[in-house]
């Protein structure tokens, strides 16, 4: 028994402030449970990888690249004049006061929620006790007690075993890197790295991209895939396909990277963005017996349960999905599963089918159900409905860009399974078709739907003629 007469210390023990550990904090405390929330970082961690170095600052950095071509395509509007200069530092600072205000936003609805949030870096010890290691690591670690647990220690950027890796930068880097990089090699053809390398070609760096597959995105539709990978040549990214790098070097004119085609580059700054890792050393996952698999992720059940039963896990730790709103909804599961929905309603449960994802490439790409591969595989018989144009602002913004969708539509049901688009506000756009396909929307109801016009997205409903021999 503890002073409060408890037999535990707290009732949820959350490991973890980014999107999953706080949203499972605050709705926990919600419903009346005694919640302590530990975070690694400082007050500046709240907020996990998303707030910090993911799809907030990212989304920012997005924006802020995407101004070089609107003023270069202004001048087809009429707009006449040299466009203003870059100033990376002045960005770095706004992105740094804005992501400030987030870091305290989610202090004060923690501290609001009545939640205690302790700052330190949390071990377990078994399935009911963690301790903690002051963040500054002075005094003896703090020993807390849980009736329930819950990990969510987020994901790390893993970089590749070669000679000079510690020349090498992550995503985490690219934020406040300082000079700016004029020459940019980015490794890897996954979304983080053609979104890093979309967002430093627009700020004016000189990108080249290796990956080692052949074409980007992989998991993508392949149309999406060769669409964005073209797309990105055109704006003028060295897209290197079954490339790679051997070694790097530091030398009086900048990092050499040894190519394994034989040939070199030297460049200011190299990113790796080559795949994520679950964020488990020093969690002390083996004292408290939690089963892992082979890449050190946390192995949890439909509920979020990992084998010892008052251990559960949420978010990128789990190396599911790794999106913030899925993690968010991971964690709303847990809280309902523990302690109950909130008033009139149902206990939550959450289907990974027809999660809708955006690549904030430019151009951007948006994508909800079955890539044209998985839904042959799965069902056979399929419509496939696919149209690629010139946006009407192109026709007078001088830009080659286009744009590209695509519709699966399941035969049997008249369902439409696969949604793509690669081009402006995809992730936008797609969010809303998402819901009608989560509704079960037939090709039949996509066809009886009035577009808006003059839109993009107005094409989604009136592509009529599968396209030939697609079947
Ligand atoms: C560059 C980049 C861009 C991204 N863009 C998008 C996007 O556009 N859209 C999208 O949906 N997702 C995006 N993501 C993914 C998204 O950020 C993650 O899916 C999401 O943050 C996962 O949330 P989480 O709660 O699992 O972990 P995190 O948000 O990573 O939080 C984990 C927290 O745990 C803390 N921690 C770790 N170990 C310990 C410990 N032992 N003790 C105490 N605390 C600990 C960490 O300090 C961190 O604050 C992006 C990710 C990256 C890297």
């Amino acid at each position: 028994m503890n002073q409060a007469g408890s037999e535990f210390d707290t009732d949820l023990l959350v490991i973890g402030g980014g999107s999953g550990g706080v949203r499972a904090a605050r709705m926990a405390a919600a419903r009346g449970a005694r919640v302590t929330l530990v975070e690694a970082g400082s007050m500046a961690g709240l907020g996990g990888t998303c707030v910090n170095v993911g799809c907030i600052p990212k989304k920012l950095y997005s924006y802020a690249a995407h101004y070089a071509e609107s003023f270069e395509e202004s001048h087809g509007f009429g707009w006449q004049g040299e466009p203003p200069r870059f100033d990376w530092s002045k960005l770095k600072q706004n992105r740094r006061t804005e992501i400030a205000r987030l870091n305290s936003v989610y202090g004060n609805l923690l501290a609001g929620s009545g939640v205690q949030v302790v700052y330190g870096r949390a071990r377990l010890l078994d399935a009911h006790t963690v301790t903690v290691e002051n963040a500054d690591g002075t005094g003896a670690p703090a020993r807390i007690t849980a009736r329930h647990m819950l990990i969510a220690t987020g994901g790390r950027p893993q970089v590749p075993e070669v000679p000079g890796r510690e020349h090498v930068l992550t995503s985490n880097d690219m934020f406040d890197i300082e000079p700016f990089p004029a020459r940019l090699l980015v490794i890897g053809g996954g979304y983080i790295a053609c979104e890093f390398a979309s967002i430093f070609n627009g700020l004016g760096s000189r990108v080249t991209q290796l990956y080692r597959g052949p074409q980007v995105l992989r998991g993508f539709d392949d149309d999406v895939r060769r669409f964005l990978g073209a797309e990105m040549l055109k704006k003028g990214v060295d897209l290197r396909l079954n490339a790679g790098m051997t070694s790097v070097e530091r030398t009086a004119e900048g990092l050499r990277v040894a190519l394994q085609d034989g040939g070199s580059l030297v460049v200011d700054a190299v990113l790796c963005a080559t795949g994520r890792v679950p964020n488990v050393e020093g969690l002390g996952l083996e004292d408290a017996g939690v089963a892992q698999g082979p890449d050190g992720a946390v192995l949890v059940d439909q509920s979020y349960r990992t084998n010892v039963p008052s251990i559960y896990a949420v978010g990128d730790v789990t190396s599911r999905m790794q999106l913030t709103p899925v993690a968010l909804a991971e964690a709303m599961v847990v809280v309902d599963h523990l302690f109950g929905p909130a008033r009139g309603m149902a206990p939550r449960t959450l289907s990974y089918e027809y999660v809708p994802t955006a690549v904030f490439t430019h151009p951007s790409v948006g994508t909800v159900g079955m890539t044209e591969d998985e839904a042959r595989r799965e069902l056979g018989v399929i419509g496939v409905y696919r149209s690629e144009f010139k946006a009407l602002k192109h026709t007078l913004s001088g830009s080659s860009e286009r744009t590209l969708m695509k519709l699966l539509v399941d035969e049997a049901t008249d369902c439409v399974v696969g949604l793509h688009m690669v081009g402006p506000d995809a992730g936008e756009i797609v969010q809303g078709f998402a819901v009608a396909m989560k509704a079960g929307a037939t090709k039949a109801i996509f066809d009886a739907t009035i577009g808006i016009h003059p839109t993009a997205a107005e094409e989604f409903v009136t592509m009529r003629e599968p396209v030939a021999g697609a079947q």
